[in-house]
């Protein structure tokens, strides 16, 4: 028996791994902190983006506003000087005074392009100012004097005219331009709209303010300062740094560019096409998506009335727009546009949050690492523990204990798993302990085992050896028994057939010879026991003619229970064949056995055999049967049922046992106990086996089946075969027939006497032989037609007898009318194996000893084709079995006959003394008693003198025996 150690079922395990179990939740968390921080700060990143983007356009716009009103402002101041200079004529257009004043104040002021006044008396204009080419400030005069053309003059160290420079041809009167006109008609200072200058064909813008005398209140003129302002404000919106790539631009309410950080040209077109450049038509795509965005939000510019931070998207880009309107009360109404993508912002944080995730990665790394190392830290006791407890766990406890199991488990240097470390190791030391004492107990088991295997092998040989001297003991001792019984047989047979016997002498004999053949049924019986107890039974298959087998056995037994007033019935199944393949001798035996038993222990009613077919049982045991039958589909049923005594339930199984009668019937009837024991062998050897149903008082029945063989035999050879079979008294040889030569050969004087005489009775020319040379020269002389060979004899014995007879008779061949000898073996052997061996060395055919004459005379028919003259309407002999069935039934018929009533009538005196007699075997002693019965029972009478003929002093007892349990 193995432990059950290595069988138990192992708990259930979980799939996941301890470093996982502890790295993962590990990196888990620190991804969750690390992403966490990370999209905070993104979030209040572009939160204050949009704060500063919002500050930042507010401040800008502020300074573009704040640079605005610095530039407009000085015109407008300069105006003012020069209006009060031209009432008070200090400044004169018509003669041309005043130019120190105005150059004094274009050098001041460098943003101005040209300060003048004109006269409204005559339109005589004076003007300083700065030509396109050169730096020097250069005055310029139309009046009368120029007959209004353009005249351009140097001026001197303090201002005054000097030399004639330039002249402009074309004639001009101040009043019709528009500044002018701008300034009259609103009556106070005023801007005009852009316009592209008269000389330059810049676009520039006047700040002009009409001058009234003092007194009337007239228009004397107009003063004003051309101002090259987008050219100015250009140059200072580029100077803003608007985020990166971010732009502002200034417009007029018509959505013309007033001036933008663009490096662009504010006119389209040239000559008499020039035109102003609008916003929505900028190089700059950003300007010009703004400018869309702006009209189209609004519906047009002038309908912006206050200041907006607004967003929209370009390219998918976030864009940040404030635009702030412009009035400064003068009649200048713009819009200032501030535009910056968000991108310009975000660039920082963007990185910011690159370098946030790559931070993240790293650390995640560093603490996957970390947490590897540290759980492998942590985890190699455990796995360590783990692993050997495993190695444990498997461990065969036959053997030592493996080299893994034997590595305690280190310790750690942490608390807790140092101290399962320790008891575990502790525990291993005691398991690894009791695993080597369990292995050294199961080697010590082992090789008791095989020292116990080695006596129970020298008892088998032993018992072996034992058997074998038993089996051959009981060979020669059947020898032995066999061959005086057959004398015995023999004589009390042929003195039987002599004529002038007395009654008395014949009936004597008769006893002779029923106590011999009962004497050699039980010899026969043991055998046949004991073979089959030493397993040296062998089936003997050969073809059988079924019908023949069971017309017989009717033939045998319907005597006997006819004369017990049983009826017999034989039924044959019609789909049964005739021809079947199997061992008849134990067939027949076995169904003589049943039905004897039946006949026998059945008073009343009937006794049937059934034989019918039935679907094979797959497990039927077939292996005795020769390779070349066909595998059985179908089994042969025999039942043979009585209505008999029955036997009791707790007895059926033990009826098959040796030696074994039931109760209800011991000491009533003879028997060796041995038939049911027998057939079963037999029948189980046939690849069967017998069951038993009974009912006490009621009947029982015996039921078996064998596979069956059949054989396509040419059925009338067989039928012939067993037709020539005769079944009565041979008493001469028919007339007309050859003279027929026999040799009869055995060493035992008897035996061959007892033959001899038998077969010269009858009308044969017989020879004798002693032994085996004696047989060839005998042979050689009288050239017999048939040898009776007995094969056991000292010197050359049977077999070499024959083998140099069929040599002989090969080297000098008869003529072909004269057939070869036939040679019979005549053999005392029990086994019938032996049957083979004899064939072998030339034998014809086979008689085993003791032999009847009938087997005799059927085996010269059958050989030579010999026929008889038969004793009329005698009954014939018997086999061995059928005259032991006969004196069975004779037995019965007493019993049967002997009313217990008779014997009970007898006086109680008389039984005791028969019952004495009998245990005494004291046979005058019985026969006196027998006298005393009264004529009346002579019936009785006869019953037991037969009894006590046949020394049956046992039926005798069982009958007492039954009077008195009545
Ligand atoms: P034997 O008949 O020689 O005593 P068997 O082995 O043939 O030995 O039978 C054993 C016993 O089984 C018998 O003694 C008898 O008690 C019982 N037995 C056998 N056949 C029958 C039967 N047909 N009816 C009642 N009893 C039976």
């Amino acid at each position: 028996m193995r432990t059950p150690v290595n069988q138990s079922k192992p708990p259930p395990v979980g799939r996941l791994p301890l470093p996982v179990v502890l790295v993962v939740p590990f990196i888990l968390q620190i991804f969750a902190a690390v992403g966490l921080t990370g999209y905070v700060s993104l979030r209040n990143g572009q939160d204050a983006v949009n704060d500063v983007a919002s500050q930042l356009r507010d401040e800008l716009t502020e300074r573009i506003q704040q640079q605005i009103y610095s530039y407009i402002e000085i015109p407008h101041s300069v105006n003012q000087i020069n209006t009060n200079a031209l009432v008070q004529g200090d400044i004169d257009p018509i003669t041309g005074e005043g130019t120190d004043q105005l150059w004094q104040q274009a050098k001041i002021f460098n943003t101005t392009n040209l300060i003048y006044c004109a006269s409204e008396q005559d339109g005589a204009f004076i003007g300083v100012g700065r030509p396109l080419t050169g730096n020097a400030l250069q005055a310029l005069a139309y009046n009368q004097r120029t007959a209004y053309q353009g005249y351009y003059y140097e001026l001197d160290q303090r201002g005054q005219l000097g030399r004639l420079v330039d002249k402009n041809s074309r004639t001009f009167d101040a009043r019709q331009r528009p500044w002018y006109v701008a300034a009259k008609a609103e009556g106070h200072p005023t801007w005009s709209s852009i316009y592209l200058d008269f000389d330059t064909q810049l676009p520039t813008i006047t700040a002009s303010s009409p001058v009234y005398a003092p007194v009337d209140r007239q228009l004397v003129g107009v003063c004003a300062v051309d101002f090259l302002l987008p050219v100015e404000l250009s140059a200072f919106l580029r100077t803003l740094a608007v985020g990166k790539t971010g732009e502002t631009f200034i417009v007029d309410r018509s959505g013309t560019l007033v001036s933008s950080s663009i490096d662009e040209a504010l006119l389209m077109g040239e000559g008499e096409n020039v035109s102003r450049r609008m916003a929505t038509e900028s190089q700059s795509d950003l300007v010009q998506a703004t400018a869309v965005f702006l009209d189209r939000r609004f519906g047009g510019f002038d309908q912006i009335e206050r200041s907006q931070q607004l967003e929209f998207s370009l390219d998918r880009q976030r864009q940040y727009v404030q635009v702030v309107p412009f009035n400064d009360g003068r009649g200048l109404d713009w819009l200032i546009v501030l535009v910056v993508p968000e991108a310009d912002f975000m660039a920082q944080i963007q990185a910011n949050t690159r370098t946030t995730i790559w931070l993240c990665l790293g650390a995640l790394v560093i603490a996957t690492g970390v947490g590897v190392l540290t759980t492998r830290w942590i985890v190699r006791p455990i796995l360590h523990l783990s692993t050997i407890s495993q190695s444990l766990a498997q461990q065969s406890p036959t053997k030592p204990i493996g080299p893994i199991a034997h590595r305690p488990v280190k310790a750690m240097g942490i608390r807790e798993i140092d101290i399962l470390a320790a008891s575990f190791n502790r525990m291993a030391d005691q398991l690894r302990v009791s695993f080597n004492a369990l292995a050294h107990t199961n080697a010590e088991l082992e090789s008791r085992v095989v020292e116990r295997t080695a006596d129970l092998q020298q008892a088998k040989e032993e018992a072996d050896a034992a058997n074998k001297a038993k089996s051959e003991f009981l060979a020669n001792m059947s020898h032995e028994l066999r061959t005086p019984l057959n004398a015995i047989l023999g004589f009390t047979q042929l003195l039987m057939r002599d004529p002038s016997l007395s009654q008395q002498h014949y009936s004597n004999l008769e006893i002779v010879n029923n106590s011999g053949e009962h004497l050699l049924a039980l010899i026969n019986d043991v055998l046949e026991m004991s073979k089959i107890e030493a397993g040296r039974i062998t089936l003997n298959p050969h073809t059988v003619d079924l019908f023949y087998l069971v017309t017989s056995l009717e033939a045998m037994l319907r005597f006997r229970a006819e004369s017990k007033g049983l009826k017999l019935t034989f039924e044959v199944a019609s789909e049964i064949p005739q021809f079947v393949l199997t061992d008849e001798g134990k067939l027949r035996q076995v169904l003589i056995n049943l039905l004897g038993n039946a006949i026998k222990f059945t008073h009343t009613g009937q006794v049937s055999l059934k034989v019918s077919l039935a679907p094979a049982a797959s497990n039927a045991n077939l292996s005795e049967l020769p390779e070349t039958a066909i595998a059985p589909q179908q089994v042969l049923v025999f039942e043979v049922a009585d209505t008999g005594v029955g036997i009791p339930e707790t007895e059926l199984e033990a009826i098959f046992d040796a030696f074994v009668q039931a109760k209800v019937v011991k000491r009533s009837q003879r028997g060796t106990g041995l038939g049911l024991a027998i057939s079963r062998q037999f029948v189980r050897l046939m690849g069967g086996d017998i069951e038993v149903h009974s009912v006490v008082g009621q009947g029982s029945s015996f039921r078996f089946a064998v596979p069956l063989t059949s054989t396509l035999l040419a059925s009338t050879a067989a039928t012939q075969n067993y037709s020539s079979q005769t079944l009565s008294r041979v008493v001469a040889l028919e007339a007309n027939q050859p003279r027929y030569r026999l040799l009869v050969v055995d060493d035992h004087t008897d035996n061959r006497t007892v033959l001899c005489q038998l077969l010269t009775q009858v009308g044969f020319e017989v020879y004798e032989a002693a032994e085996g040379q004696a047989a060839i020269a005998s042979f050689q002389a009288y050239h017999p037609d048939l040898i009776w060979m007995d094969m056991r004899m000292p010197k050359m014995d049977g077999y070499e007898a024959t083998q140099k007879i069929r040599a002989i008779e090969a080297a000098y061949p008869r003529d072909a009318s004269q057939p070869r000898t036939v040679i019979i073996a005549l053999t005392a052997s029990v086994f019938e194996e032996k049957r083979e061996q004899v064939m072998e060395v030339g034998c014809d055919d086979f008689v085993r000893k003791p032999y009847r004459d009938s087997i005799i005379f059927e085996k010269l028919a059958e050989h030579l084709g010999v026929k008889y003259v038969y004793a009329g309407g005698e009954t014939a002999p018997q086999s061995n079995a059928e005259m032991q069935s006969d004196r069975d039934s004779q037995e019965m018929l007493s019993l049967e006959t002997v009313v217990p009533s008779d014997l009970e009538e007898m006086p109680e005196g008389w039984l005791n003394d028969l019952d004495q007699a009998a245990i005494q075997v004291d046979g005058d002693q019985l026969h006196g008693l027998i006298r005393q019965i009264p004529q009346s029972q002579s019936r009785l009478a006869k019953e037991l003198t037969q009894l006590a003929n046949q020394f049956d002093y046992d039926a005798i007892l069982a009958w007492i025996a039954a009077v008195r349990e009545r």
